[in-house]
């Protein structure tokens, strides 16, 4: 940035800072009719009745009040049980488990609470697009470590300890992920264990995607020997549950870290809202048949989309959970960028070129298949329909 594009009034933190990449897309799309997209990044569900109702219903019984800061401890009590039931690890309510705004605000304390100026952070890309700007804003320099589709996107230890420097302080991890869809199962997480271990490295583990893992028994990164102490688990409700709107997330972490987590998000947020607490409770007490369902229904669509694009000649890695596939689009010669804009000028269907979501994501682009089966039908036929000119 030159010196005349500089806003004095805003922090050089910030303007250093692109705003998404996925927004032009979005703003494109809306400006147009007749769009099928593949582009947004949550449920197609509304979130379950009974969930609402006890939100609902939490308001009639005039719990509209700040909760505490670290979020209803009944709340917190149904997070600890869920997280020794589902995934083997326990953490204490009272100290360990934190109640977020969205697993984006879990993302941004946990970056705030550990970095000091200038100390990195190992970033696993493709990702989700906040972890590299969060990163910045707290102070901190995010590192790449790419993957690819010949390792169908998994990361392995010995790709994270080349970048290893002594300023690294954490790597940031998301199975399954977001754009890839990609999984690790036990063993390959071991091995990334074993290196965090060996560099004293924090391990942030976005795991917000856990109950969509549709091959295998998905690993909570904390449940692996001796991780405990230096993984901060991030996850929420917004995907599994279709609650995005409720804005709810949390983290689970060791004391130390959450306590650091609790000042920064009890003096910039106070408090997850109540309401929300309320429906999360109860999404936790008796939605799991619901996420399940959901589960199912997201499972059956990957299976149609993946066996389609390889019909229509799209290379495309099997995803093992999530709701995205990242098919490769380099045969046509174009750029992700390239390829987005014509199709969506073309045929009318809105995806998010892969390049936004950092290294290893040239080449791809991100297709949502959280939508109808008719959307998917139709949007197979569309980029068919494209692809036959290259
Ligand atoms: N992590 C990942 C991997 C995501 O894909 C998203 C949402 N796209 C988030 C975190 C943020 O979720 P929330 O709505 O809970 O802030």
């Amino acid at each position: 940035m030159t010196t005349k594009q500089v806003n004095k009034r805003l922090s050089k933190k910030v303007q250093s800072i692109q705003p998404s990449g996925i927004r032009r897309f979005f703003d494109l799309a809306s400006s147009m009719d007749n769009i099928i997209s593949l582009g947004v990044g949550e449920p197609d569900f509304v979130t379950p009745w009974n969930v609402r109702e006890a939100s609902i219903s939490s308001m009639e019984r005039g719990f509209t009040a700040y909760s505490a800061n670290a979020g209803i401890i009944e709340l917190r009590e149904a997070i600890s049980n869920y997280m020794t039931s589902r995934f083997s690890v326990d953490y204490d309510p009272e100290s360990e488990i934190l109640v977020t705004v969205g697993a984006s605000e879990a993302i941004d304390v946990g970056m705030r609470a550990i970095l000091d100026e200038g100390d990195e952070v190992i970033v696993v890309e493709p990702s989700f697009v906040s972890y590299a700007p969060l990163v910045s804003m707290a102070g901190g320099v995010p590192v790449a470590v790419g993957t690819n589709i010949d390792t169908d996107f998994k990361v392995t230890a010995a790709q994270i300890e080349a970048v290893i420097t002594d300023r690294t302080k954490a790597m940031m991890l998301c199975f399954p992920n977001n754009p890839t869809g990609s999984t690790m199962n036990k063993e390959e997480l071991k091995e990334i264990a074993e290196l965090a271990e060996r560099h004293d490295l924090l391990v942030f583990s976005d795991e917000i995607y856990a109950e969509l893992t549709y091959d295998e028994e998905h690993v909570a990164f904390s449940s692996l020997e001796g991780m405990k102490e230096r993984t901060v688990i991030i996850s929420g409700f917004s995907k599994a549950f279709a609650m995005t709107g409720w804005r709810l997330g949390f983290v689970c972490a060791p004391k130390d870290l959450l306590s650091a987590m609790l000042k920064i998000h009890q003096y910039s947020l106070m408090c997850a809202p109540t309401m929300a607490q309320y429906g999360a409770l109860e999404a936790l007490k008796t939605g799991m048949d619901d996420v399940y369902r959901m589960k199912q229904s997201y499972k059956q669509r990957r299976n149609y989309f993946v066996k389609s694009f390889s019909e229509i000649g799209l290379e495309c890695h099997t995803p093992g959970g999530a709701f995205y596939a990242f098919p490769s689009i380099e045969k046509t010669g174009l750029t992700s960028e390239q390829f987005a804009e014509k199709l969506l000028l073309e045929e009318r269907v809105a995806v998010v070129p892969g390049h936004v979501f950092g290294e290893g994501g040239e080449g791809h682009i991100r297709c949502s298949y959280a939508t109808s089966m008719e959307n998917l039908e139709l949007s197979v036929e569309r980029i068919g329909r494209f692809l036959k000119q290259f």
